[in-house]
């Protein structure tokens, strides 16, 4: 398939602007080059958080209802040029056509969340006369916005991690300025042009494309920005923190999840939960599978039916509507997971399946016997990379479980009401899935997780709330 090169603009403050200086759109999957950016400058970051300071002015003057309005003719605009946006996704990023397309309707129902999650931005009453001495006193706390929100993104979910951050910043009334990842800009340049398409005022939205490296510093130091709001890998994310000052941080990082199949498990369905959840987006989701622990009485079986679900999953061209996964983002990282692997094999590991690179596809692997010490257990893998462990008993599944700097979701199979109760209890995560994959989430529910995993929720109510502050209004009454 052959795609025309596209120079694309970034939006500053509601100008579309080219810059001399561009950074190429990479297909992946060929290595062609699909499109260009302008490549960003300090200035233009500079210029950015200036934009944003006179924006934020203009978002928290809108009324819930024009918000309401503006995010419900982007979630429509989204749903009308689905296949466009799942055409961006798949080029651009490393997602097959199918899963492109279901992240384009995902992201429609994110901006329709944050639609209705307007409304309901709040406040409550506050009994002020329970402490002695203010019988004379009533009021409340409201909701007011934060101001200026830095919102950069990664390169997984390149469309609906971007709506994540800008539906609730504009529900919440704030200015939001997009740093998308350099590998994938295209998908949050477009979300950008359903926003300017459905009315949001000038200079509330900018999206500005450049390195991270080069423009992430003036963003994350600004005295002007209140918020940053990062979904990345752990050391980008730590770096951050380092430099944002006193400011709110939002962090959604990285996880090697695990997934717990105990004895009592119905093995068909834990093995195809497991399988679905390590390769899907080719591994590369912030909640894939990465270490199954199952009990040892159903060690094998599970084994067995695991390792012939995996051999059927097909990797192949991204717009071939049978292929089942894609290629990973680039052929770098494809080395990166390559060596991994090669690491694992030479310390004793098995594989079971797959095992191999081809340019920037990595076959669907599966490895067992692999020592606990490796950086392919201790670290996210973020590719199609699965290891499989025995265990003798349920402490032993937690604390492998546990064993490892990254806490974001896990996954139990069981019908044992009590040992889920106690996996909730126990596992070091910010969500437990029972009876499926830690490979699960609505983009209404709370999402984040604790250690390395991050700081903080999005999930589009949890987001507005993060991206707010609360005043506190008190009369006296004079009696
Ligand atoms: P990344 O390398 O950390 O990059 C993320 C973003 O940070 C990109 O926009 C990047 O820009 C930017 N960045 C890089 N250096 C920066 C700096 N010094 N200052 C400011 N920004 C900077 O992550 P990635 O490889 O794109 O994404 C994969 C990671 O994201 C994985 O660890 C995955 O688990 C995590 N993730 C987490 C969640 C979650 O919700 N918990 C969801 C999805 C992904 P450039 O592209 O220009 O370098």
């Amino acid at each position: 398939m052959t795609t025309k090169i596209t120079e694309q603009k970034m939006l500053l403050g509601g100008e579309w602007v080219g810059r001399e200086q561009t950074l190429d759109v990479v297909n992946p999957e060929d290595q062609s080059v699909i499109s260009t950016v302008p490549m960003a400058s300090s200035d233009d970051a500079r210029e950015a958080v200036r934009i944003a300071v006179e924006g934020k002015e203009i978002a928290e003057a809108l009324s819930v209802r024009e918000r309401m309005d503006i995010l419900n003719k982007v979630a429509d605009y989204v749903l009308d040029h689905a296949q466009e946006f799942a055409k961006t996704i798949a080029l651009e990023g490393s997602k097959t056509i199918a899963e492109a397309s279901g992240e384009a309707r995902r992201t429609a129902e994110t901006i329709r969340l944050g639609a209705e999650e307007a409304r309901r931005l709040s406040g409550e009453s506050i009994n002020f006369d329970q402490m002695e001495g203010n019988t004379n006193r009533m009021g409340y706390y409201y909701h007011f916005p934060v101001g200026v929100v830095a919102a950069i993104t990664p390169f997984n979910d390149p469309l609906n991690l971007v709506a994540h951050k800008v539906a609730p910043a504009i529900a919440a009334g704030n200015a939001v300025i997009v740093k998308p990842a350099t590998e994938t800009p295209l998908s949050a340049l477009k979300l950008a042009e359903a926003f300017i398409a459905a009315g949001l005022p000038k200079k509330v939205l900018t999206v500005i494309t450049g390195r991270g490296r080069d423009i992430g510093d003036i963003l994350v130091e600004a005295e002007d920005v209140q918020m940053i709001s990062f979904t990345g890998g752990y050391e980008t994310g730590k770096s951050i923190a380092h430099k944002a000052g006193l400011k709110k941080l939002s962090m959604e990082l990285g996880s090697n999840s695990p997934f717990i199949i105990w004895k009592d498990a119905d093995i068909e369905k834990a093995a195809q939960s497991g399988v679905d959840g390590a390769f899907g987006a080719a591994g590369q989701n912030c909640l894939s599978v990465q270490r199954v622990y199952a009990h040892e009485e159903i060690y094998d079986a599970f084994e067995a039916s695991f390792v012939d679900k995996a051999k059927q999953v097909r990797a192949g061209k991204k717009m071939d509507k049978d292929s089942d996964i894609g290629p990973v983002i680039n052929e770098k990282e494809a080395k990166r997971i390559e060596s991994w692997i090669e690491e694992a094999v030479d310390a004793g590991a098995k594989v079971l399946a797959g095992g191999k690179r081809h340019g920037a596809f990595i076959e669907p692997t599966v490895l067992s016997n692999v020592p606990e010490n490796l950086t392919i257990v201790k670290e996210e893998v973020f590719g199609p990379v699965v290891i499989l462990a025995s265990v003798a008993t349920f402490d032993e599944a937690v604390t492998r479980s546990n064993g490892v700097p990254f806490g974001l979701q896990a996954g139990i199979y069981t019908n044992d009401i009590n040992l889920a109760l106690k996996a909730v209890r126990k596992l070091h995560v910010g969500g437990v899935m029972v009876n499926d994959s830690s490979d699960f989430r609505i983009d209404a529910m709370p999402f984040g997780g604790v250690k390395h995993s991050g700081i903080g929720r999005e999930g589009v109510a949890f987001a507005i709330e993060e991206m707010s502050e609360k005043r506190l209004v008190c009369f006296t009454i004079d009696e």
